[in-house]
Order: C-alpha cells, then sequence, then structure tokens
C-alpha cells in the first residue's frame, strides 16, 4: 500500500518541481535582464540609484546619448527632482553642495538661466544659494559675478557700497570682502588657526589664547634684545637674509617679534600714556588686532641709521626680503587698505612663493588674501 501511494504522489510533485523551475528560470532571466539594464547607465556613471530611477520612469533613450551627466545623476537621485526641468538639469554645471536640485529648482523657477545658474553656485555654499534663491531675480548678475572671488552673501553690501562710493565693481568686491565697508575693530572676524598666510588686521583678530606655532627665542645675535621671540619658520628665514644682507655690507636687526595679547594691551598703554588716545588709535594695533601676536612679523632697523626709512638697509629691504620670504606690511600706497599708516620698518613673513607675487604684483596682502585665500 505504501509503495502505491508514494508513486501516486509522484506525478504532481514532479510537475510542480517543474513548474517551480519554471519560474525560478523566468525570475533569474527577469534578474539578469535587470541587472544588465541597471549595468548600462551605472557603466556610464551613475549610481545605482539614479540607474534605477532611469529605467523605472523611462529615461533610457534620453539618458543613453548624454552619457554621464552629474547634475543629471543628482537630480534621479534627489526627492526633489522635477520632471519638467529634466532639460534644464541636462545643462546645468554639477556642484557637490548639500541641497543642491532643490536649490536649482529654486533657482530656475525664479528665471535664471543655465548660465546664471552656473555663476550663482560658483559664488557661495548651499545655505548661501539657499538665501540668495529668496530674493526676486537680479538682472545683470555678471554686474559682480563674474569676478571670481565675489560671494553671494555680500551682495547687498556691493550694491550698497558701489553706490555709495561710485567704485567699479572690482575695488568694491574687494573692498567689501575685506570688510573695509565696515568700522574697524567692529564685528572682527575670529582668526584661530596658524598659517605664513593668516591674514590678521583691523578686521580680523586674534584670541587671547592665540600664540603661534613653533615659538622660539631669537638668537641675541639677530636683535635688539635678549629673549625676543617669533615663528621657527619665521626667524630662520630672516637669518638667512641677515647673512646675505651682512655679505652685502647691509647690517639688518630685529627690533621687535612677537608679541602676547598681553603684551599688546601695554603697549597701547605706554602709547596712550605717552602721545595720547590719538596716537594709539593711527599707529597701534588693539590687542588682537596686531599682526605680531601671529609670531610671523619683524620690526627691522638699521646699524647704520637710526631711522628706518632713511637707511641703506631699508632699500635693501624693500627689493630683496622678498626673496627670503617676507612683504613690507604697511606702504604708505595700501593705507586705505591695510587700515595702518605707514610703517617703513615692519616687515611680515609669508613664505617665498607668497612673497613674490605680493613683490612682482605690487599688491597688498589684503588684496593678495581677498583674491587667492579667502573662501
Ligand atoms: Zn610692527
Amino acid at each position: 500500500m505504501a509503495t502505491v501511494k508514494r508513486l501516486k504522489l509522484k506525478a504532481p510533485f514532479v510537475s510542480l518541481l517543474k513548474g517551480l523551475l519554471v519560474v525560478i528560470c523566468i525570475l533569474l532571466a527577469i534578474f539578469f535582464y535587470y541587472s544588465y539594464q541597471i549595468s548600462i547607465f551605472t557603466d556610464l556613471g551613475y549610481s545605482k540609484e539614479a540607474s534605477k530611477f532611469i529605467l523605472f520612469n523611462g529615461l533610457k533613450e534620453y539618458v543613453i546619448p548624454l552619457g554621464e551627466n552629474k547634475t543629471l545623476n543628482a537630480a534621479f537621485e534627489s526627492t526633489d527632482y522635477k520632471k519638467e526641468y529634466l532639460e534644464k538639469y541636462q545643462n546645468i554645471k554639477y556642484f557637490n553642495q548639500d541641497k543642491f536640485i532643490n536649490n536649482v529648482n529654486a533657482l530656475i523657477k525664479r528665471g535664471y538661466s543655465n548660465s546664471n545658474i552656473n555663476m550663482i553656485f560658483a559664488h557661495g555654499n548651499s545655505d548661501d544659494v539657499s538665501e540668495f534663491a529668496k530674493r526676486e531675480k537680479i538682472k545683470y548678475i555678471e554686474e559682480f559675478f563674474s569676478i571670481p572671488y565675489a560671494k553671494l552673501k555680500n551682495y547687498d553690501r556691493y550694491i550698497a557700497y558701489a553706490d555709495e562710493t561710485g567704485e567699479d565693481e572690482e575695488t568694491t568686491v574687494l573692498i567689501v570682502n575685506l570688510d573695509l565697508d565696515k568700522e574697524q575693530y567692529v564685528d572682527a572676524v575670529e582668526v584661530s588657526e596658524f598659517s605664513t598666510t593668516m591674514l590678521v588686521n583691523k578686521h580680523r583678530k586674534l584670541g587671547e589664547d592665540f600664540v603661534p606655532d613653533d615659538l622660539s627665542i631669537i638668537d641675541e645675535e639677530y636683535a635688539s634684545e635678549e629673549g625676543l621671540q617669533a615663528s621657527k619658520i619665521a626667524i630662520n628665514a630672516f637669518i638667512r637674509m641677515y647673512k646675505d644682507a651682512k655679505k652685502e655690507g647691509y647690517d639688518i636687526y630685529i627690533n621687535s617679534a612677537y608679541r602676547s595679547y598681553k603684551d599688546q594691551v601695554e603697549t597701547c598703554e605706554v602709547y596712550r600714556n605717552l602721545y595720547g588716545d590719538n596716537y594709539v588709535k593711527n599707529y597701534v594695533a588693539q590687542p588682537g588686532f596686531s599682526e605680531h601676536q601671529t609670531g610671523l612679523s619683524f620690526d627691522v632697523a638699521s646699524k647704520n641709521s637710526k631711522v628706518f626709512a632713511n637707511s641703506k638697509e631699508y632699500e635693501w629691504m624693500l627689493e630683496n626680503s622678498y626673496k627670503y620670504g617676507f612683504i613690507h606690511r604697511f606702504p604708505k600706497k595700501y593705507a586705505s587698505i591695510t587700515g595702518f599708516n605707514p610703517e617703513p620698518w615692519h616687515f611680515r613673513y609669508v613664505g617665498k612663493k607668497v612673497a613674490k607675487y605680493i613683490y612682482e604684483n605690487k599688491i597688498s596682502f589684503e588684496e593678495y588674501y581677498a583674491t587667492f585665500l579667502d573662501n
């Protein structure tokens, strides 16, 4: 009996197995076909997520002739994707920013062209673009934003400054980016990271606790007194310069170097007692606003003349200090930008590359900073 029963069960079991096999084969075929289809787009450079989107939204024929397109990839991955903007997305340059597609949509809605949108994204981060997209469309976007270092977030200040002063766009962007449209010592940017190209001036201050890297004692041979300190990199550059100058018959030495925040408080006090408030305001940096706190600045003197500006050493420094990485920091011609009256004796270490550029192009350190270092 048992044998018969087993035989009876065998036939439907086999057909069930066959059926299952067919289903598995079909599923496998679908799976391989699907994987193959996805691979077409991943091979083109689209993400898996974007590739699925392309496949399930019937965009295959649209995407294949285009090839890789990072903005489309971002749009297909994004929940902000708008079908009606598909052709726009395709021609917008990709920027690796949060809310990128959301911001693109907002700018398209405002009526900006693709090239305008590309320009806008190049001048700010995600938040800046979001804010910018909230305002009515600006007609002549190129006016300020054809300047590479213009910033979206400064747009209102550019307009205000240009209207008030009649300055050209380039000067306006430079002045505003450096906060020179603001009052000195007010709302200063906090600078906390040591670097040979750090910018400290009346709009950019150091904290009370800021101490330069590798603060070291300067050998008395090179200084007016014992115990002066500066950053090692600036000291070494000065020594090289000192030695070469000496070979050519020029005698320089350091009169003042690193000054701590506390030192600057005292310096201000000394000068205030000697010459009064006005002098301090014009000639002495407030605590935190002195470049001497960076450990990269030297007040240089000559062994041959009491007035440095009249010495042959001063002339030599003007023509040669850049070779050692130093710049003449506060010449008369840049006073309106640096915010400091001329200080012929004050030299700042910025490194050879930057010093050479500043020397050759006859610009202030502020201009160099605004153009190349301030992102
Ligand atoms: Zn100085």
